[in-house]
């Protein structure tokens, strides 16, 4: 029999919360937009949770520097204490970071240059990346695509999703595709959906990857809904990157 399509998310367990969220009902924490809505992004929305340094405070306080958001339920995953925390290191700002350096580069994977259309990376023969988003549910200092990473004036339109379509079934030789961003698991199911339904429709994609962080850094997200959803894809490949046991 099938499973009943509900937005529950498919482990009953409440994941680990700082005492700042003791508080919060179950059911408002488990639901991923609660946690989307309440990321922390100022200094002194973390400092009600994490001891910040110096140094962190700096970054935090640079105006329009660092994208920066943090859900609850990851913020809840750091030692307040220990500023060598791995799991704080991830998403944390430090004003090194401010220091600019010979080698820097805004585009260190010259992702620009082997961009056909707006959105699509093909750098290898057989396969293309395709940027669906530019939101995340939380973001990394190590972002390799941070230039347009987390700001909200980068995003792709319905056209340009079109183009990039387009261009994979126009080009035999891709056969694997990889949908990141951003994270396409913040996408709305509807045009996640779309986008999926269309990739399969092409006969000589055979592989389908999905990049995401979701399911880390917010895996109240991964309903029985959802799931059903990616689940008419199969197979599907999803690599999560998992930076620590925590
Ligand atoms: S989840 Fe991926 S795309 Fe988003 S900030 Fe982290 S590394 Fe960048």
């Amino acid at each position: 029999m099938a499973k009943p399509r509900t937005a529950t998310p498919i482990t009953e367990t409440v994941y680990t919360r700082a005492r700042y969220w003791q508080d919060v009902p179950d059911e408002k924490w488990m639901d991923w937009r609660w946690q989307m809505s309440h990321r922390l992004n100022s200094v002194a929305e973390l400092e009600k949770v994490i001891n910040l340094t110096e140094s962190e405070r700096k970054a935090l306080s640079a105006k329009g520097l660092f994208r920066v958001d943090i859900t609850p339920y990851f913020a809840s995953l750091i030692d307040p204490d220990d500023p060598n925390c791995p799991v704080r290191k991830q998403i944390l700002p430090t004003d090194k970071e401010m220091v600019p350096f010979e080698s820097m580069m805004e585009d260190s994977l010259a992702e620009d240059k082997h961009s056909p259309v707006p959105g699509l990376v093909h750098r290898y023969p057989d396969r293309v990346l395709m940027l669906v988003t530019t939101q995340c549910a939380t973001y990394c200092r190590y972002c390799t695509r941070s230039r347009i990473v987390g700001d909200p004036t980068q995003t792709f339109s319905r056209s340009e999703f079109d183009a990039q379509i387009e261009y994979i079934e126009n080009t035999p030789q891709v056969r694997d595709v990889l949908l990141s961003g951003g994270d396409p698991m913040v996408l709305a199911p509807k045009l996640l959906d779309m986008i999926l339904a269309r990739l399969r429709d092409i006969p000589h994609v055979e592989i389908i990857r999905i990049g995401a962080r979701v399911p880390v850094f917010l895996p109240m997200r991964v309903t029985q809904e959802f799931a059903d959803m990616l689940s008419k894809y199969h197979p599907l490949w999803l690599n999560i990157h998992v930076n620590h046991p925590k």
